[in-house]
């Protein structure tokens, strides 16, 4: 199955000179959806993860059902004050300015094994503040798994010493 045809991309969104790569497309499709969903679960399914970890909003998306087809729990990390429990927060550098994430600080045990997923892999910021929030509570980072990665952002480069995996590559 031809998964990239099912990615569309939107010229200058969200604002110009962007490609933005809609995966909307590819989610509407249940047949798509499944098979990606499949491809990233092979991809760790000898790893025992015991939890998949995604950031707001599209890493729902793909976290959620691979957490459920690996049988592993998910948590989300999200922008603060979304959260209600008690939370660990990171803040991290945008192209302009600063952006900050939060975790429950009880979400993940010393020493389990985490995935972290997300729909896309540009510069690599968004993962990276996500993978050391896991590390602040003592979670093990196996592997990263992306839908999408953008080759020419280099973002792999801000994530370097983890295993990383992406379906779909530009
Ligand atoms: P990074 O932090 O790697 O620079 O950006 C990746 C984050 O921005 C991801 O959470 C992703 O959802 C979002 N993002 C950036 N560009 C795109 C895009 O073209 N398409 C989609 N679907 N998400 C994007």
């Amino acid at each position: 199955m031809d998964l990239k045809s099912m990615i569309r991309e939107i010229p200058d969104f969200p604002k110009e000179g962007i490609g933005f790569k809609d995966i909307t497309t590819l989610l509407q499709d249940g047949k798509g959806f499944k098979e990606a969903i499949k491809r990233m679960a092979d991809y760790c399914r000898d790893k025992n993860i015991d939890i998949v970890v995604g950031p707001e909003a599209r890493g729902f998306l793909i976290g959620a059902p691979l957490a459920y087809e690996l049988g592993a729990g998910f948590v989300p990390v999200r922008k603060p004050g979304k959260l209600p429990g008690e939370t660990v927060e990171i803040t991290y550098e945008l192209e302009y300015g600063t952006d900050s994430l939060q975790i429950h600080k009880d979400a993940i045990k010393p020493g389990q094994r985490v995935l972290v997923a997300d729909d896309l892999l540009a510069t690599g910021g968004t993962v990276k503040a996500t993978v050391d929030l896991v590390k602040e509570l003592g979670g093990e980072v196996v592997a990263i798994g992306f839908l999408i990665e953008l080759t020419f952002l280099n973002g792999r480069e801000k994530l370097e010493g983890n295993e990383i995996f992406s379906l779909i590559e530009y």
